[in-house]
């Protein structure tokens, strides 16, 4: 296993960073304790770890961003995820949002468009010890051969709501995923009550790398 260095210093931003996230509003105990838990650092390259503690996205290369941890927080935060659920994320990236899953308790199945980030990702979380399910390609698509799942969640911004990302999900399921043009987008929460009946809740509004792909944008 990969052994990183957390000192006092990176424990005390840590624990200020937990601070900044409540005050915008992060309610949920076992968020903001997993947020407290996971050396973000770790995912940063050594040189940028002072970073890591900001409250903003930043460039994990491949063009794409590790979120902010409040919209990390914030999206968890919606999902109501409880330990056992079988959870699949849309868009691995860094691998920091799974890992934040998999603290909660959740099996988490990951799938990621970019090879590179795949490979990476994969490579450094099996080596932190942190054991996600990992699939490489299209995610706006769900993954059908491992439906249903019990929450979906997708980090990357939509142009619409997937079809087939609902249809994967449970009765009972929630989706949270954020919806809009390129450069903005609402959260939603769409929680399936049964095979046809869906209740859309919206929240505010966030700034991700688009969603690519067959359901996301072309
Ligand atoms: N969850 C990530 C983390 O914790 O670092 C942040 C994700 S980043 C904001 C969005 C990710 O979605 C990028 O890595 C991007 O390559 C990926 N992505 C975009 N379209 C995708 C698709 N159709 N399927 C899977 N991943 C996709």
């Amino acid at each position: 296993m990969l052994k990183l260095e957390d000192s006092y210093r990176h424990k005390g931003q840590r624990k200020e960073l937990v601070k900044v996230i409540k005050e915008k509003g992060i309610k949920d105990e076992a968020v903001l304790e997993a947020i407290n838990t996971l050396p973000r650092h770790f995912f940063f390259d050594s040189a940028l770890d002072s970073h890591a503690y900001e409250d903003k996205a930043f460039p994990i290369g491949e063009g794409q961003t590790i979120s902010q941890p409040y919209t990390v927080a914030f999206q968890t935060e919606l999902l109501q995820v409880n330990p056992g659920d079988k959870v699949l994320e849309i868009g691995t990236g860094s691998g920091y949002q799974g890992a934040i899953l998999h603290l909660l308790g959740a099996e988490v199945h990951t799938i990621e468009y970019q090879k590179k980030l795949f490979d990476r990702t994969k490579k450094f979380l099996t080596k932190l010890g942190i054991h996600l399910h990992f699939y490489f390609g299209d995610g706006s698509q769900g993954i059908p051969e491992k439906a249903p799942f019990d929450k979906i969640l997708v980090t990357a911004g939509a142009p619409v709501v997937p079809q087939s990302l609902l249809q994967q999900l449970k009765i009972g399921g929630k989706l949270v995923i954020p919806v809009g043009d390129r450069k903005n987008q609402k959260m939603l929460r769409l929680t399936k009550k049964t095979a046809t009946k869906i209740i859309q809740e919206e929240f505010e509004n966030f700034a991700f790398v688009p969603l690519l792909g067959a359901e996301g944008w072309r």
